[in-house]
Order: structure tokens, then sequence, then C-alpha cells
């Protein structure tokens, strides 16, 4: 026994002894087959190949000889030991060091794992066999300079103090542009190549490949495509398109007497946050004063009705009467927005023959009366909408209580849920093809 175990020691140490400390046997039992990667690596702005692994960009460790680290390999306890070797103060000539290639956008490789042990300044660190050599991650080289991406370039820098500096100006290759796939995947691809990877699924844009989604509790996540039906199964909701499709129900929210509470405000960033749109009927004399409401309602694409001046009866003045409240409303509205009014709400619904012949536009009444103004309660105007709402309804709310902004922060998430589009009076009539007529009432378009 003695003996097996002297014989045993004795070849080991032959074994060593034969063996150039530098030789690099095959390394580990799982063999990758290099990948090359889109982004690139530099050490002192001198390429390296590199690869990428879980998405993470390595390189071979052998290959940092050529970079001032001494790379040393022991077969026997089948160990790497990575240390700079500080009586280097050269690189070694670019076309030396590497047989630098750069195929972009390959898959990267999934997790190998290896055998052998690599250290790093002493520190054991994660190492891969990728085609019998053994790799490690650029992060791994941290104690010895400063590891940086640039996020510009796509490329990872380490940057070691005492080594020299290679010139920055590499040849560049030919001008790239980053690629975006549904899935999330990434692509660089030569510039004049673009249009080729268009016409099978890529986009140059990520905007292009990904989709804001929301919540009822008005969280929001971009998320890519190819993720959206898995969050809508948890619950997330997609934000109203901006196409609407005249086939699908859609429905008028409507709010009157603003502009001029906070209130108003929580219900612009509401309707903002999902992307829907409403009409506000306003009220001359508080539009006046609140010109900046108007604009934000203009650009988030809702539409401004008029409300009259000061909100009379409009059945109980005069037809001169009502034509200055409706005039001097809609002249306030086209002096701060430039677009002139199309639809008017007369107060309280009320209006007869005189007011139908002077007002020069359609009045628009409603299908649901919410009551928000009686109640003053979320929950009560809430389910007011949510319980009777159908296609081609307009609802009817105010914008001057914060209960109806608690409300809506309910409802157009609700609707947008169920498949309903929120459109403007407008918007509503134009693609329910009705065409609305000066002086006519409308409780709803259908
Ligand atoms: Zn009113």
């Amino acid at each position: 026994m003695k003996k097996i175990v002297t014989l045993f020691l004795l070849f080991s140490m032959l074994a060593t002894m034969l063996l150039p400390s530098t030789a690099f046997a095959e390394s580990g039992d799982v063999l990758g087959h290099a990948t090359y990667t889109d982004i690139s690596a530099y050490i002192n702005h001198y390429p390296i190949t590199s690869y990428n692994i879980n998405g993470y960009t390595a390189v071979v460790a052998e290959d940092l000889n050529y970079y001032g680290f001494e790379v040393v390999w022991d077969d026997v306890t089948r160990t790497l030991c990575i240390t700079r070797n500080y009586a280097t103060t050269e690189i070694s000539p670019a076309e030396q060091v590497y047989n630098y290639s750069s195929v972009a956008g390959r898959d990267s490789l999934p997790y190998l794992e290896t055998d052998v042990k690599t250290y790093v300044s002493g520190n054991l660190v994660e190492s891969f066999n990728i085609n019998g050599k053994t790799c490690i991650f650029m992060d791994s080289l941290a104690p010895y300079g400063e590891v940086v991406w640039v996020p510009e370039i796509r490329a990872i820098k380490l940057w070691i103090e005492g080594l020299p500096m290679q010139d920055y100006a590499v040849p560049e290759e030919a001008p790239v542009t980053l690629m975006y796939a549904p899935d999330g995947r990434t692509l660089v691809v030569e510039t004049d190549q673009v249009e080729a990877y268009k016409n099978v699924g890529w986009y140059e844009n990520e905007s292009d490949v990904t989709v804001r989604l929301v919540s009822r509790d008005k969280r929001s996540v971009v998320v890519y495509k190819a993720e959206v039906d898995a969050y809508k199964a948890v619950g997330w909701l997609s934000t109203q398109d901006t196409v609407i499709d005249p086939t699908k129900p859609m429905v008028a929210i409507t709010y009157d007497d603003g502009p001029n509470t906070t209130s108003t405000s929580r219900i612009l960033d509401t309707l903002e946050f999902y992307n829907a749109q409403a009409t506000f009927f306003v009220v001359g004399n508080l539009a006046e004063r609140n010109p900046d409401f108007l604009l934000r309602m203009k650009d988030l694409g809702c539409q401004i009705g008029n409300h009259t001046y000061n909100h009379p009866q409009l059945t109980a003045i005069s037809a001169q009467n009502v034509s200055y409240q409706l005039t001097k409303t809609s002249d306030i509205i086209a002096n701060i927005t430039g677009v002139r009014p199309t639809a008017i709400r007369p107060p309280y619904g009320s209006y007869n023959s005189t007011v139908s012949s002077v007002a020069g536009a359609p009045l628009i009444l409603w299908s649901i009366d919410t009551l928000d103004w009686k109640s003053r309660n979320a929950t009560s105007v809430t389910n007011s909408v949510l319980s009777n709402v159908r296609d081609g309804d307009i609802i009817l709310m105010h914008d001057i209580y914060n209960s109806t902004a608690t409300a809506t922060e309910s409802i157009i998430p609700e609707l947008i849920a169920r498949g309903f589009q929120l459109v403007t009076v407008d918007e509503l009539a134009y693609y329910k093809n009705k065409t609305l007529s000066p002086g006519s009432a409308y409780s709803k378009i259908k």
C-alpha cells in the first residue's frame, strides 16, 4: 500500500516537472463551442476576444498572458493562477495578442461548468470551458484595474495602471446599428444591413419592441411585446390604443364645471396615465383664469366644450344673453387653445327652441348621470358608471370634486379592461358615423 502511495507521489512530481507550467491542458468536463459576442472587450484599449456567457462578457484566461498577466497552469491540481506580472510593462503588439473577432448577436452560451479551479490574485473565481480553454469574466479582473461598461459602443473595458494604453485611433469597423427583437434580444448589425434585418422582424428602436403596461393601482411597467400576454394574465392592462377601432365599444366621458381645482389636475393625470381621452365642458370665466388646464387638455387629446361663461340656466335668459354666454366662452377657449369648441353642454341640461336656434353647435347631454355632485362619493360614482355602461354612452361627471377624481381612477382602468375605448364626444360621433347638427341635442351616440 505504502509503495503505491509513494509511486503515485513520484508520478505526480514527475508530471509536474515534465509539464511546463504554462502549458494549457484541456480543461473541464463540459465543452462549449466558441460563440462570439456583439460586445467588444478591451484591456487598456487593446481588443481581446470575448464571449457571451449567460449575458456576461468572458475572455480566455490564457490570452491574458499578452496583457501583462502571468497565467500559470498546474496540471496536477488542475488549477489556473492569474496574477499581474508587475515586472511587465509591455503589452504584446496588437497583431500578436489576439485573433479578434466580433460576430454580432449570437446567442449567449449557457453556464458551462469546468473542473478547473481558477484563481485571480489568489481569489477563486468562476471559470468556464470554451473549446478546451478556460475563460473568466472580465469582472473577475477588477482587482487589477477599473472595469467599465460603455453602453454607447457596447464595449467592456479594463483599464490597468502601469501598462501602456493603446492609441484610441483604432481602425473603426463599418458603421453599426443596434437592433431589437420583440423578445428582447439585441443585435449589432452593420448599418447597411438594417433593412434586411427589419424584413425579418428586427427593429431599430427599442420603443418599437416594448409596450407600457399599467395596473389599476397606477403602477407602470415597460415590457417586451412578447411578454405582454404573460403580464396581462396577472392583471396588467394595456393603455388605450392610439388607434380607435370603430368595431369595438367606445364611450365618451364628460366633465363639467371646471377647470379650477386640484381635482381637474388629478383627472388629467389619470387620463394621461392610461392614454385615455375625455371631453371637458368648461365654464368660460374659469377657463380664462386657468388657461394652462385647457392647454394640457388639448395636449392630451381631450376635447374642450362650451359650458357657458358663468353657468346660467339658458332657458331663463334672453336669446341675446344665451348668445353672449356661448360666444364669449367660445372666444376664450379659441384664444387659449386655437380651437373653437364644437360642442355645447347647456347648464343643468336645460334647453329650449331659443337655445337651439342660437347655439351654433350641437347640445351634448348624457345617457349616464353619475350624480357625482350629489353623492360626492367615489364608490357610488364608480358603480353608477360600471353597472350601466354600454357602447355609445355619454357619461356625465364634474371635474370639481375630489371624489370624482378618485372615481375616475377606478372607472378608467376598468373600462379599458372591459374593452371600452375612451373617446371624446367628437370622436364618438366620427367613429359612429353620426353628423351632429347645431342646436340638436344628443344624449348618446350609437
Ligand atoms: Zn354645470
